[in-house]
């Protein structure tokens, strides 16, 4: 993964990336629960406060484990599902059972009542943790949009867009880690970041608008914007 130091990083220190609240801990976004051992050296890290650190991690496992289930298309510890899940799995028979009951299969396909302000308030939360570490500026509000569905069910055109990188014609501000990607590219494209490869990916753009893209284990992609 591409890793390049910021010069603005203490700037920023002083408060939660997520409610603007005391620094008080180093969260790794993405949270290790969406990646698999080893994980890659020097991982995002972001300032939080411990609130918003302790109220991510369920919501993170339930994610990471829903995300398993509907890729593998099974609720139990799936032959093709990662080993950690699995595991997570058999030792939360609670978050097991509710996962299988999230299932409805009918004759042609298999459908998952997603519990939608869980998997909204971890892909926010990722998306401020990228955004604050690839710019250097804090999103502390809610994004004016949010879109969040499979990559499968996206249409060609649709998914050519989310692909292809982003050129804002717009420069970051100083001394940010996306300005640095640019003179590195050379280009004033903003383009995906591989945290690890098959488990996360994402982008930062800024322009007009700040633009997070997620893709987490080749499943399921988001978008959030701040206009
Ligand atoms: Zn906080």
């Amino acid at each position: 993964m591409r890793q390049i130091r910021t010069f603005s990083e203490e700037r920023n220190n002083g408060w939660c990336v997520y409610c603007g609240g005391q620094y008080e801990t180093d969260d790794h976004s993405p949270s290790r629960v969406l990646l698999d051992k080893p994980y890659p050296e020097n991982l995002p890290v972001v300032p939080c406060c411990r609130a918003c650190n302790d109220s991510f991690s369920l919501d993170e496992e339930y994610l990471a484990c829903l995300i398993e289930c509907a890729r593998t298309g099974s609720a139990g510890q799936g032959e093709s599902m990662r080993s950690r899940i699995a595991d997570k799995l058999i030792r939360t028979p609670s978050l097991e059972a509710r996962l299988a009951s999230a299932r409805i299969e009918t004759d042609d396909a298999v459908y998952w009542n997603v519990e939608v302000k869980r998997v909204r308030n971890v892909i926010v939360k990722l998306a401020k943790a990228h955004a604050a570490y690839e710019n250097s500026e804090p999103m502390l509000d809610p994004p004016t949009r949010l879109w969040i569905n499979p990559l499968c069910t996206m249409t060609r055109e649709q998914r050519e867009h989310f692909e292809a990188p982003i050129n804002t014609g717009v420069w970051p501000e100083a001394g940010s880690r996306v300005l640095h990607q640019i003179v590195v590219a050379a280009e004033g494209d903003y383009d995906w970041i591989e945290v690890q490869p098959e488990r996360y990916r994402y982008l930062v753009a800024v322009g007009d608008s700040v633009v997070v893209r997620i893709v987490i284990s080749e499943y399921l992609a988001a978008e959030a914007c701040w206009d």
